[in-house]
Protein backbone atom coordinates (compact mmCIF):
# COMPACT_ATOMS: atom_id res chain seq x y z
CA UNK A 1 0.00 0.00 0.00
CA UNK A 2 1.21 3.31 -0.92
CA UNK A 3 2.58 5.60 1.74
CA UNK A 4 0.22 8.45 1.30
CA UNK A 5 2.94 12.40 1.45
CA UNK A 6 0.99 14.66 3.69
CA UNK A 7 1.85 18.29 5.38
CA UNK A 8 1.63 19.08 8.63
CA UNK A 9 1.56 22.77 10.40
CA UNK A 10 5.21 23.80 11.50
CA UNK A 11 4.46 26.88 13.01
CA UNK A 12 1.71 26.45 15.89
CA UNK A 13 1.31 29.40 18.49
CA UNK A 14 -1.59 29.06 21.14
CA UNK A 15 -1.52 31.08 23.99
CA UNK A 16 -2.63 34.63 24.82
CA UNK A 17 -1.03 37.69 23.31
CA UNK A 18 -0.14 35.91 20.06
CA UNK A 19 -2.12 38.24 17.40
CA UNK A 20 0.17 41.08 18.78
CA UNK A 21 3.18 38.72 17.35
CA UNK A 22 2.49 37.27 14.17
CA UNK A 23 4.42 39.90 12.66
CA UNK A 24 7.36 38.70 14.77
CA UNK A 25 6.35 34.88 13.92
CA UNK A 26 6.70 35.51 10.46
CA UNK A 27 9.53 37.52 10.04
CA UNK A 28 11.42 35.02 11.64
CA UNK A 29 9.91 32.59 9.16
CA UNK A 30 11.30 34.64 6.34
CA UNK A 31 8.25 35.99 5.16
CA UNK A 32 8.02 39.64 4.37
CA UNK A 33 5.16 40.64 2.13
CA UNK A 34 1.80 38.93 2.74
CA UNK A 35 -2.05 39.02 1.71
CA UNK A 36 -4.45 39.32 4.42
CA UNK A 37 -7.92 37.77 4.06
CA UNK A 38 -10.30 39.11 6.93
CA UNK A 39 -13.97 38.12 7.88
CA UNK A 40 -16.88 40.45 6.91
CA UNK A 41 -17.69 42.06 10.00
CA UNK A 42 -14.75 41.25 11.74
CA UNK A 43 -14.36 43.71 14.73
CA UNK A 44 -12.37 46.06 14.04
CA UNK A 45 -10.12 46.29 17.06
CA UNK A 46 -9.08 42.68 15.68
CA UNK A 47 -8.07 43.59 12.34
CA UNK A 48 -6.37 47.04 13.31
CA UNK A 49 -4.28 44.96 16.25
CA UNK A 50 -3.18 42.36 13.57
CA UNK A 51 -2.26 45.29 10.92
CA UNK A 52 -0.05 46.93 13.32
CA UNK A 53 1.93 43.84 14.90
CA UNK A 54 2.91 43.37 10.95
CA UNK A 55 3.80 46.81 10.26
CA UNK A 56 5.72 46.94 13.36
CA UNK A 57 7.68 43.60 12.13
CA UNK A 58 8.27 45.50 9.18
CA UNK A 59 5.86 43.05 6.88
CA UNK A 60 4.27 44.80 4.03
CA UNK A 61 0.80 43.80 3.30
CA UNK A 62 0.17 43.53 -0.25
CA UNK A 63 -3.55 42.77 -0.56
CA UNK A 64 -6.15 42.99 2.78
CA UNK A 65 -9.73 41.77 1.22
CA UNK A 66 -12.50 41.39 3.08
CA UNK A 67 -14.32 37.88 2.38
CA UNK A 68 -18.04 37.86 2.75
CA UNK A 69 -19.24 34.72 1.01
CA UNK A 70 -17.87 31.21 1.15
CA UNK A 71 -18.04 29.79 -2.36
CA UNK A 72 -15.48 28.53 -4.39
CA UNK A 73 -16.60 31.26 -7.27
CA UNK A 74 -15.44 33.58 -4.46
CA UNK A 75 -12.20 32.13 -4.20
CA UNK A 76 -10.96 32.07 -7.45
CA UNK A 77 -11.97 35.92 -8.43
CA UNK A 78 -10.06 36.55 -5.28
CA UNK A 79 -7.03 34.19 -6.26
CA UNK A 80 -6.86 36.39 -10.01
CA UNK A 81 -6.22 39.15 -7.73
CA UNK A 82 -3.49 37.56 -5.55
CA UNK A 83 -0.33 39.46 -6.09
CA UNK A 84 2.67 37.32 -7.54
CA UNK A 85 5.46 38.78 -5.64
CA UNK A 86 3.36 37.12 -1.90
CA UNK A 87 5.25 34.70 -0.26
CA UNK A 88 2.08 34.14 2.32
CA UNK A 89 -1.45 34.22 2.69
CA UNK A 90 -3.15 35.01 6.17
CA UNK A 91 -6.25 34.23 6.90
CA UNK A 92 -8.09 35.89 9.90
CA UNK A 93 -11.26 35.59 11.87
CA UNK A 94 -14.17 32.98 11.32
CA UNK A 95 -14.41 29.98 9.05
CA UNK A 96 -16.12 31.55 6.41
CA UNK A 97 -12.98 33.54 5.36
CA UNK A 98 -10.62 31.12 6.76
CA UNK A 99 -12.08 28.43 4.50
CA UNK A 100 -11.58 30.99 1.34
CA UNK A 101 -8.44 31.91 2.58
CA UNK A 102 -6.98 28.22 2.65
CA UNK A 103 -8.25 27.42 -0.51
CA UNK A 104 -6.91 30.37 -2.12
CA UNK A 105 -3.60 29.34 -0.68
CA UNK A 106 -3.73 26.04 -2.04
CA UNK A 107 -4.73 26.95 -5.72
CA UNK A 108 -2.06 30.02 -5.72
CA UNK A 109 0.62 27.31 -4.35
CA UNK A 110 1.81 29.25 -1.54
CA UNK A 111 1.88 28.87 2.33
CA UNK A 112 -1.42 29.60 4.41
CA UNK A 113 -1.49 30.91 7.81
CA UNK A 114 -4.62 30.50 10.05
CA UNK A 115 -5.92 32.75 12.83
CA UNK A 116 -8.74 31.85 13.67
CA UNK A 117 -10.63 34.28 16.20
CA UNK A 118 -13.00 31.95 17.54
CA UNK A 119 -13.15 27.86 18.21
CA UNK A 120 -16.54 27.19 16.92
CA UNK A 121 -15.18 23.98 14.59
CA UNK A 122 -12.36 21.76 13.41
CA UNK A 123 -11.93 23.41 10.00
CA UNK A 124 -9.26 26.24 10.79
CA UNK A 125 -7.13 23.40 10.21
CA UNK A 126 -8.20 20.62 8.11
CA UNK A 127 -7.20 19.60 4.71
CA UNK A 128 -10.85 20.44 2.90
CA UNK A 129 -12.29 23.65 2.22
CA UNK A 130 -16.10 23.89 2.91
CA UNK A 131 -17.08 25.82 0.30
CA UNK A 132 -20.42 26.44 -1.87
CA UNK A 133 -19.40 25.71 -5.65
CA UNK A 134 -22.45 26.47 -7.69
CA UNK A 135 -24.60 27.10 -4.83
CA UNK A 136 -24.16 23.41 -3.70
CA UNK A 137 -21.65 22.98 -0.28
CA UNK A 138 -18.82 21.62 -1.17
CA UNK A 139 -15.47 19.88 0.57
CA UNK A 140 -12.72 21.17 -1.59
CA UNK A 141 -9.35 19.65 -1.20
CA UNK A 142 -7.20 22.07 0.03
CA UNK A 143 -3.72 21.52 1.85
CA UNK A 144 -3.17 22.34 6.00
CA UNK A 145 -1.87 25.29 6.63
CA UNK A 146 1.78 26.13 7.29
CA UNK A 147 0.83 27.97 10.39
CA UNK A 148 -1.93 27.94 13.34
CA UNK A 149 -1.76 31.25 14.88
CA UNK A 150 -4.38 31.17 17.96
CA UNK A 151 -4.93 33.75 20.93
CA UNK A 152 -6.61 32.47 23.27
CA UNK A 153 -7.25 35.48 24.69
CA UNK A 154 -9.46 36.87 21.66
CA UNK A 155 -10.89 33.99 21.28
CA UNK A 156 -12.64 33.86 25.33
CA UNK A 157 -14.25 37.10 24.06
CA UNK A 158 -16.20 35.74 21.56
CA UNK A 159 -19.31 34.86 21.82
CA UNK A 160 -19.81 31.63 24.51
CA UNK A 161 -22.34 29.52 21.96
CA UNK A 162 -18.99 29.72 19.22
CA UNK A 163 -17.12 28.16 22.33
CA UNK A 164 -19.96 25.80 22.50
CA UNK A 165 -19.71 24.89 19.12
CA UNK A 166 -16.63 23.94 18.88
CA UNK A 167 -17.31 21.40 22.43
CA UNK A 168 -19.78 19.90 20.51
CA UNK A 169 -17.37 19.44 17.22
CA UNK A 170 -14.83 17.96 19.19
CA UNK A 171 -17.08 15.44 21.01
CA UNK A 172 -18.46 14.37 17.83
CA UNK A 173 -14.97 12.38 17.50
CA UNK A 174 -15.76 9.94 20.15
CA UNK A 175 -18.85 8.81 17.81
CA UNK A 176 -16.68 9.23 14.48
CA UNK A 177 -14.18 6.46 15.57
CA UNK A 178 -16.66 4.35 17.16
CA UNK A 179 -18.19 4.39 13.38
CA UNK A 180 -15.45 3.82 11.51
CA UNK A 181 -14.39 0.63 13.77
CA UNK A 182 -18.15 -0.72 13.15
CA UNK A 183 -17.24 0.65 9.08
CA UNK A 184 -13.65 -1.76 9.68
CA UNK A 185 -15.36 -4.73 11.01
CA UNK A 186 -18.76 -4.74 8.78
CA UNK A 187 -16.90 -3.48 5.35
CA UNK A 188 -13.09 -4.00 6.16
CA UNK A 189 -12.75 -0.49 5.30
CA UNK A 190 -9.39 0.23 6.95
CA UNK A 191 -8.56 1.97 10.00
CA UNK A 192 -5.21 4.41 10.82
CA UNK A 193 -4.58 3.50 14.29
CA UNK A 194 -2.85 6.58 14.42
CA UNK A 195 -5.20 8.92 12.76
CA UNK A 196 -8.24 7.11 15.77
CA UNK A 197 -6.00 7.33 18.67
CA UNK A 198 -5.04 10.81 18.42
CA UNK A 199 -8.77 11.58 17.54
CA UNK A 200 -9.89 10.04 21.01
CA UNK A 201 -7.42 11.36 22.80
CA UNK A 202 -8.14 15.03 22.29
CA UNK A 203 -11.10 14.58 23.07
CA UNK A 204 -9.80 12.44 26.61
CA UNK A 205 -7.45 15.95 27.27
CA UNK A 206 -10.29 18.16 26.74
CA UNK A 207 -12.58 16.22 29.12
CA UNK A 208 -10.03 16.29 32.00
CA UNK A 209 -11.02 20.20 32.43
CA UNK A 210 -13.05 21.21 30.15
CA UNK A 211 -13.52 24.84 31.68
CA UNK A 212 -14.49 28.53 29.91
CA UNK A 213 -11.91 30.36 30.50
CA UNK A 214 -8.24 31.10 29.23
CA UNK A 215 -6.75 28.28 30.12
CA UNK A 216 -9.60 25.88 28.73
CA UNK A 217 -9.24 27.69 25.56
CA UNK A 218 -5.80 25.88 24.98
CA UNK A 219 -6.96 22.55 25.55
CA UNK A 220 -9.95 22.91 22.96
CA UNK A 221 -7.94 24.88 20.22
CA UNK A 222 -5.16 22.11 20.58
CA UNK A 223 -7.63 18.94 20.73
CA UNK A 224 -9.42 21.09 17.51
CA UNK A 225 -6.26 21.37 14.96
CA UNK A 226 -5.05 17.48 16.36
CA UNK A 227 -8.37 16.47 14.64
CA UNK A 228 -7.52 18.17 11.43
CA UNK A 229 -4.09 16.80 11.50
CA UNK A 230 -5.45 13.07 12.14
CA UNK A 231 -7.35 14.04 8.78
CA UNK A 232 -4.88 14.43 7.32
CA UNK A 233 -2.39 11.95 8.33
CA UNK A 234 -5.28 8.94 7.03
CA UNK A 235 -6.30 10.99 4.50
CA UNK A 236 -9.58 10.81 5.40
CA UNK A 237 -12.78 13.02 7.49
CA UNK A 238 -13.00 9.15 9.37
CA UNK A 239 -11.32 10.49 12.22
CA UNK A 240 -13.43 13.45 12.67
CA UNK A 241 -16.62 13.17 11.07
CA UNK A 242 -19.06 10.07 10.99
CA UNK A 243 -22.80 10.00 10.77
CA UNK A 244 -23.25 12.93 13.20
CA UNK A 245 -21.56 14.92 11.02
CA UNK A 246 -24.37 13.92 8.18
CA UNK A 247 -26.83 14.16 10.43
CA UNK A 248 -25.87 17.97 10.84
CA UNK A 249 -25.50 17.87 7.10
CA UNK A 250 -28.77 17.12 6.34
CA UNK A 251 -30.26 19.91 8.99
CA UNK A 252 -27.91 22.08 7.06
CA UNK A 253 -30.33 21.18 3.89
CA UNK A 254 -33.56 21.46 5.04
CA UNK A 255 -33.41 23.77 8.01
CA UNK A 256 -35.58 26.73 8.04
CA UNK A 257 -32.74 28.35 10.38
CA UNK A 258 -29.96 26.16 10.78
CA UNK A 259 -27.77 26.51 13.62
CA UNK A 260 -24.03 26.28 14.27
CA UNK A 261 -22.31 23.57 12.90
CA UNK A 262 -20.85 22.46 16.37
CA UNK A 263 -24.35 22.44 17.76
CA UNK A 264 -25.64 20.52 15.62
CA UNK A 265 -23.43 17.86 15.78
CA UNK A 266 -22.77 18.31 19.51
CA UNK A 267 -26.34 17.24 19.80
CA UNK A 268 -26.58 14.69 16.80
CA UNK A 269 -23.18 12.99 18.85
CA UNK A 270 -24.89 12.16 22.18
CA UNK A 271 -28.11 10.45 19.87
CA UNK A 272 -25.55 8.61 17.62
CA UNK A 273 -23.71 7.67 21.37
CA UNK A 274 -27.32 6.28 22.57
CA UNK A 275 -27.47 4.12 19.09
CA UNK A 276 -23.87 3.06 20.12
CA UNK A 277 -24.58 2.48 22.96
CA UNK A 278 -20.66 3.80 23.96
CA UNK A 279 -20.17 6.89 25.61
CA UNK A 280 -23.79 8.12 26.48
CA UNK A 281 -23.16 9.25 29.75
CA UNK A 282 -19.78 10.47 29.06
CA UNK A 283 -21.08 13.05 26.53
CA UNK A 284 -24.18 13.72 28.05
CA UNK A 285 -22.64 14.98 31.22
CA UNK A 286 -19.63 16.47 29.31
CA UNK A 287 -22.51 18.55 27.50
CA UNK A 288 -24.28 19.72 30.61
CA UNK A 289 -21.40 20.89 32.21
CA UNK A 290 -20.30 22.69 29.47
CA UNK A 291 -23.84 24.28 29.23
CA UNK A 292 -24.51 22.95 26.03
CA UNK A 293 -27.80 21.73 26.78
CA UNK A 294 -29.01 25.10 28.09
CA UNK A 295 -27.40 26.74 25.34
CA UNK A 296 -29.98 24.50 22.91
CA UNK A 297 -33.08 24.76 25.42
CA UNK A 298 -33.29 28.87 25.47
CA UNK A 299 -33.19 28.17 21.36
CA UNK A 300 -34.85 24.69 21.02
CA UNK A 301 -34.33 22.50 17.76
CA UNK A 302 -37.67 21.68 15.01
CA UNK A 303 -38.27 18.08 16.32
CA UNK A 304 -39.90 17.47 12.34
CA UNK A 305 -36.59 18.97 11.24
CA UNK A 306 -34.43 16.57 13.17
CA UNK A 307 -36.94 13.42 11.99
CA UNK A 308 -36.04 14.63 8.40
CA UNK A 309 -32.47 15.04 9.30
CA UNK A 310 -31.87 11.22 10.41
CA UNK A 311 -33.86 9.91 6.96
CA UNK A 312 -32.05 12.10 4.57
CA UNK A 313 -28.44 11.46 6.14
CA UNK A 314 -27.46 8.26 5.21
CA UNK A 315 -28.04 9.43 1.40
CA UNK A 316 -25.73 12.44 1.61
CA UNK A 317 -22.81 10.60 1.04
CA UNK A 318 -24.23 7.39 -1.04
CA UNK A 319 -20.85 5.57 -1.05
CA UNK A 320 -19.80 6.11 2.69
CA UNK A 321 -20.43 3.16 5.58
CA UNK A 322 -23.27 5.15 8.18
CA UNK A 323 -25.07 3.26 10.96
CA UNK A 324 -27.90 5.31 9.64
CA UNK A 325 -28.10 3.30 6.48
CA UNK A 326 -30.11 0.79 8.54
CA UNK A 327 -33.39 1.27 8.68
CA UNK A 328 -33.89 -0.06 12.39
CA UNK A 329 -31.22 2.44 13.65
CA UNK A 330 -33.01 5.23 12.54
CA UNK A 331 -36.10 4.11 13.85
CA UNK A 332 -34.66 3.56 17.56
CA UNK A 333 -32.96 7.41 16.71
CA UNK A 334 -36.47 8.58 16.06
CA UNK A 335 -37.70 7.10 19.21
CA UNK A 336 -34.52 8.52 21.42
CA UNK A 337 -35.48 11.46 20.06
CA UNK A 338 -38.67 11.52 22.62
CA UNK A 339 -37.93 9.22 25.07
CA UNK A 340 -34.40 10.17 26.15
CA UNK A 341 -34.97 13.74 28.64
CA UNK A 342 -31.60 15.28 27.83
CA UNK A 343 -32.97 15.17 23.64
CA UNK A 344 -36.52 15.91 23.91
CA UNK A 345 -35.95 18.97 26.08
CA UNK A 346 -34.30 20.19 23.57
CA UNK A 347 -37.56 20.61 20.63
CA UNK A 348 -40.08 23.15 20.55
ZN1 LIG B 1 -17.31 19.22 12.25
Amino acid sequence: MLVPTISLPALLRIKPGSLGRLGIYLKRDGYQRVVLLVSHGLIESIWSHVERALVEAEITILLREEVETATAEAALELLARIPGESQVIVGLGGGKALDVAKFVAFLAGKPYIAVPTSLSNDGFCSPQSSLKLAGKRKSLGARLPYGVVIDTEVCLHAPRPLWLSGVGDLVAKLTAVFEWRVAFHVRGEPINDLAALLSDSTVHQFLARPAYDIEGMKPLATALMLNGIAMEICGSSRPASGSEHLISHALDQISERPRLHGLQVGMATYLMARLQENNVEVIGELLETTGFWEEIRCDPFVLTEWRAAIELAPGIKPHYFSMLADAEARERLMAFLLSDVRLRNCFV
